[in-house]
């Protein structure tokens, strides 16, 4: 059976990595980007060859309209129409909205935002032209509730929720389902900020127990983006019942 094509933004590590992995454990063809790190987008690409599925790896910001045009064009004539994209490349900073300066927040929404408007803008006439596809957007719980001190941060998620409800509507009449996962806190190194007592103190105020790992996230993002085409436009938490 012909596998449809997964492109994930952000996928040198964390969430977006083990995603990576998940879908070329089923045998689908995969691109991977990252921004900055080419040694690890290249030991990922490496690790997801020995499932003999092609994989097609680009350093871009993901933010960035031009960069992003330039990879899917190549993508289209590598591989053919991205069918399945999932934007989770995200930058993530703790500290008081006035104490932010201009690029900062810029530079934080064009990451977490722009991101993903930009990938979508570019894969979803493929989608239409072959009247199918799946969009998933990695948010955070902060894009549902806020969170004090990650203001901008919380914007973007909120916008990314906003945009994946509304996106749903306009396209599902194309039969593209696009959905988003509110991730609570996972085990990545967007986390290593945090010190060991902050990191103990954290787990303990989540039901659960424990941080999430990023096979869960993963698995989750597999089913949306492999199971039945009547969900869409949704925004599902996954936060071991935090928030
Ligand atoms: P991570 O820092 O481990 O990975 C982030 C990935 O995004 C990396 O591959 C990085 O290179 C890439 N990236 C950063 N800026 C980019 C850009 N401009 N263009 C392209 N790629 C870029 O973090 P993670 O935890 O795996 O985060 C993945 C997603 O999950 C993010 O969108 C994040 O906001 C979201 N999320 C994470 C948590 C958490 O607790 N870890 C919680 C909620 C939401």
């Amino acid at each position: 059976m012909r596998r449809e094509i997964v492109m994930i933004t952000g996928a040198s590590r964390g969430i977006g990595r083990a995603v990576a992995f998940r879908f070329a454990k089923e045998g689908y063809p995969i691109v991977i980007t990252c921004s900055k790190s080419w040694k690890e987008l290249e030991q990922t690409m490496e690790e997801l060859e020995r499932y003999s599925v092609p994989v097609l790896s680009f350093l871009a910001d993901a933010g960035d309209y031009e960069q992003m045009r330039t990879i899917v064009k190549e993508v289209e004539k590598k591989l053919g129409a991205v069918g399945i994209l999932v934007n989770n490349a995200g930058i993530a900073k703790i500290g008081l909205f006035q104490d932010m300066v201009y690029e900062e927040y810029e530079r934080m929404i064009r990451t977490n935002l722009m991101s993903v408007l930009n990938c979508c803008h570019l894969v979803v006439p493929g989608m239409i032209h072959k009247k199918a596809g799946k969009i998933i957007n990695v948010s955070s719980v902060w894009g549902n509730v806020g969170a004090s001190c990650e203001a901008v941060y919380s914007a973007a998620k909120g916008g990314i929720n906003s945009f994946t409800k509304a996106l749903g509507k306009e396209l599902a009449p194309s039969n593209i389902q696009v959905n988003a996962v509110a991730c609570g806190v996972f085990d990545t190194q967007m986390n290593d900020c945090l010190s060991k007592e902050e990191r103990a103190e954290l787990a303990e105020s989540i039901p659960a127990g424990r941080f999430g790992r990023a096979e869960e996230a993963a698995e989750l993002i597999f089913q949306l983006a492999t199971g039945h085409s009547y969900m869409n436009g949704q925004v599902i938490t996954l936060d071991g019942a935090w928030v």
